[in-house]
């Protein structure tokens, strides 16, 4: 029988660890799935192990040079001065032991969700561990060692000769999954992300809109700083709904990074836990009336993993199954049975209280900024709607 959603999980996942003082910390996978499985969100027989891609894979998008150099690095054998080259054993991407395997597994989770989802074996597929969107052809970047969306999708085109929306909503902009689809009309991109004005990596200018045949299908939505809820929504919303009814995808793929909320320590937007709620219910219902229901979600950023990732996350499992009525009452013993590592206090509602931060004085002339933005990145598929005979 074809399932609603799985959930691609194992320990494996929790090996992509670069060292203790890092922000990247994978201890999020185990929270989320804790509160999951205190709700009965959960179940066993839903879990699928990831496999480890293969070289082969790898090499649909990573160049074999690099994957040879991430190798010799994850068993110690590469040379400081080679490393630099390739963006590995830096302070954002540090090298460690075993790297090569835990980031290859990090892709077949993705690969696992593609097949799945591909063969009709479940309509939808949840990969938390997944969402590595800095991950360049040829070097790391930004915690991000191979890119699993980027080798999923090629995988896709390869092996089920799809055409892929990918849609991503980290904070930061998806550099490395944009520039290896850039010049392919095939696949279209979607980022919305705080502006690269002060963010790492600086990218995601509006004007970058793809090369050659690839031109008009890549799409960037840099928000200002200290972007709320309802400009933030807006803004997702309606790029979704009008990239979706332009591009008509086969299916999905949606990038899940949680670091948009106002706690996160690395990004600079004011959004709370309401985003978190529609991101994935506005993913849902596009992808059941345009692809099927093909939808495979990923994680990404996320750096409160305390206060904001969990709930997050679970938010997307959740929708997935149709299960949020589950998320009625938030469980008191989850928060009990983390309470002595967090060194924050744990939440206790599904939401965030309204006064979480200080009112934002430049609210309305934020939200002006962030519309005249919307406006000019979708302002030429808005053209080409308007150019159709007898519309
Ligand atoms: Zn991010």
């Amino acid at each position: 029988m074809k399932k609603d959603a799985l959930f691609i999980y194992s320990d494996e996942l929790l090996g992509y660890r670069f060292n203790d003082q890092h922000p990247f910390n994978q201890t999020r996978l185990t929270l989320t799935i804790d509160l999951l499985k205190d709700i009965q969100a959960l179940h066993p027989d839903e879990i699928i192990a990831p496999r480890m891609a293969t070289d082969e894979e790898l090499f649909l998008n990573h160049d074999p040079n690099y994957v040879n150099a991430v190798k010799r690095a994850s068993a110690g054998q590469l040379p400081p001065e080679q490393a630099e080259g390739y963006g590995i054993g830096t302070e954002d991407t540090p090298i460690f032991d075993g790297m090569h395997e835990a980031s290859a597994f990090l892709v077949g989770g993705t690969l696992t969700a593609a097949d799945y989802v591909m063969t009709g074996k479940t309509r939808h597929a949840l990969h938390l561990g997944g969402g590595l969107h800095h991950g360049f052809k040829g070097k790391a970047s930004g915690f991000c060692i191979y890119n699993d969306s980027a080798v999923a999708i090629r995988y896709l085109q390869e092996k089920y000769h799809a055409r892929v929306l990918y849609v991503d909503t980290d904070a930061h902009h998806g550099d490395g999954v944009q520039w290896s689809f850039y010049d392919d009309p095939d696949v279209c991109t979607l980022s919305i992300h705080e502006t690269g004005r002060y963010l790492f990596p600086g990218t995601g200018n509006i004007n970058e809109r793809g090369h050659g045949k690839g031109y008009g299908f890549s799409f960037n939505i840099p928000l200002d700083a200290f972007t709320e809820d309802e400009s933030w929504l807006e803004t997702y919303e309606t790029s979704f709904r009008e990239v979706v009814e332009f591009f008509k995808p086969d299916i999905i793929l949606t990038q899940n990074g949680a670091d948009a909320h106002y706690y996160d320590p690395l990004t600079h937007l004011s959004a709370t836990m309401k985003i978190y709620r529609e991101i994935p219910r506005i993913a849902h219902e596009l992808a059941e009336k345009y692809c099927d229901g093909k939808w495979i979600a990923v994680g990404g950023g996320g750096y409160d993993i305390w206060r904001v990732v969990p709930r997050a996350w679970s938010f997307i499992w959740l929708e997935m199954t149709g299960r949020m009525d589950a998320a009625a009452s938030f469980p008191a013993g989850w928060a009990e049975r983390w309470k002595s590592k967090a060194g924050v206090p744990l939440p206790t509602e599904w939401t965030d209280a309204p006064d979480i931060y200080p009112a934002i004085p430049r609210k309305g002339e934020i939200t002006e900024k962030n519309r005249h933005t919307l406006e000019k990145a979708l302002y030429p598929i808005r053209q080409h709607l308007r150019q159709k005979p007898g519309s």
